[in-house]
């Protein structure tokens, strides 16, 4: 069998078609397009490319889209008071606080930071009140990339309700709401996580595997039942060639890849999975793609929310 890849890239493009509409509606009816801020602290040289993404996709969409850098050197102070701002606004309607902030900031950053952002403008839904609001079925701005996968499910027809779903990861960006919304959509889930024993056993049962780990290939053909869906999140940099020349095939492209930039981006999911599963998820194209378009999604759902809250 090989299993039927699921194209994020493709259904990215066509969630942002139907997004821009909206968008110049928006923009027609308020005198201003909907505006995402993302704020960036230090150099962190993957987050620079995730942000860059993100802001491309938004102006392609119509939105404002604005990066608020702060230095490396950068005080706890000062990224709340910059949150403060923007909470208060009034052409960003949408803040995203890039992961993961400098170390020097401390252990109590991330959650000081998220923490203050104000509800509304929430877009990673990472804030205590939509998270309970996800907890309690009930979801206002929910995490993009669990948000995105649901969509790639939903709109390729696979089925959700009744069947047995495994997450692997448990963080609260991923793992802990993909769980969720499978759960409210009537999957039996489980959660694995790296104290699970027998991980591989326990992935078997299910009939929709999602794997949000960060180890390249941990997702071997050990841990697929025969024609599962696989959703492959990880998104790691090989740097061994002598690995990548194990995955693939003389001759293969990805080995092109890697020779001509000497690492190689792949998920946790072994490219031998689409001897397989019945449906796979490349990387790259397809988890990621999805995140940014849930973003947009996201941003012009907290622009509708901004003036909700501003009417009060
Ligand atoms: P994270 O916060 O580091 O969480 C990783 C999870 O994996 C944890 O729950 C951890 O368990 C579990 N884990 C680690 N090693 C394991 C093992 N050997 N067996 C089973 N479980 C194991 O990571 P994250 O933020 O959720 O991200 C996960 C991956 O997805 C990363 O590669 C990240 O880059 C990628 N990602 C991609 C997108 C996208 O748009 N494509 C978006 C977000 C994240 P414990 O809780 O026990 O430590």
């Amino acid at each position: 069998m090989s299993a039927r890849l699921l194209d994020g890239q493709a259904l990215a493009a066509l969630l942002r078609e139907e997004i821009a509409p909206k968008v110049v509606e928006f923009t027609g009816r308020h005198g201003r397009p909907p505006g995402l801020a993302i704020v960036l602290v230090g150099q962190n040289p993957a987050s620079e490319v995730y942000v860059r993404n993100k802001l491309k996709a938004g102006t392609a969409t119509g939105f404002r889209a604005d990066l608020e850098r702060l230095p490396e050197s950068a005080t706890l102070a000062d990224v709340l008071a910059l949150v403060d701002r923007l909470n208060a606004s009034p052409v960003h309607d949408g803040i995203l606080i890039q992961a993961p902030l400098p170390k020097g900031l401390g252990p109590e950053a991330a959650s000081r930071v998220f923490d203050a952002i104000a509800p509304h403008k929430d877009v990673d839904g990472f804030t205590p009140g939509n998270v309970g609001r996800l907890v309690q079925g009930r979801p206002t701005l929910v995490p993009c990339t669990p948000l995105g996968i649901i969509e790639l499910l939903t709109r390729e027809g696979i089925p959700i309700a009744g069947r047995r779903a495994c997450v692997i990861g448990r963080s609260d960006i991923v793992g802990k709401p993909m769980a969720l919304l499978l759960l409210q959509r009537d999957a039996t889930v489980t959660v694995c996580h790296s104290k699970t024993p027998d991980l591989a056993a326990v992935a078997r049962e299910a009939d929709i595997l999602v794997a949000a780990v960060g180890r390249a290939g941990l997702v071997t053909k050990a841990f697929v039942k025969p024609g599962a869906t696989v959703i492959d999140v990880g998104m790691n940099t090989l740097t061994d060639l002598s690995i990548a020349a194990h995955w693939y095939p003389e001759g293969h492209p990805r080995l092109a890849t890697f020779r001509k930039n000497g690492t190689l981006l792949v998920g946790d999911v072994h490219p031998s999975v689409a001897d397989i599963a019945g449906a796979l998820t490349p990387v790259p194209g397809g988890v990621g793609p999805l995140t940014i378009a849930m973003l947009m999604a996201n941003t012009l759902r907290a622009a509708q929310l901004v003036l909700v809250a501003g009417s009060r």
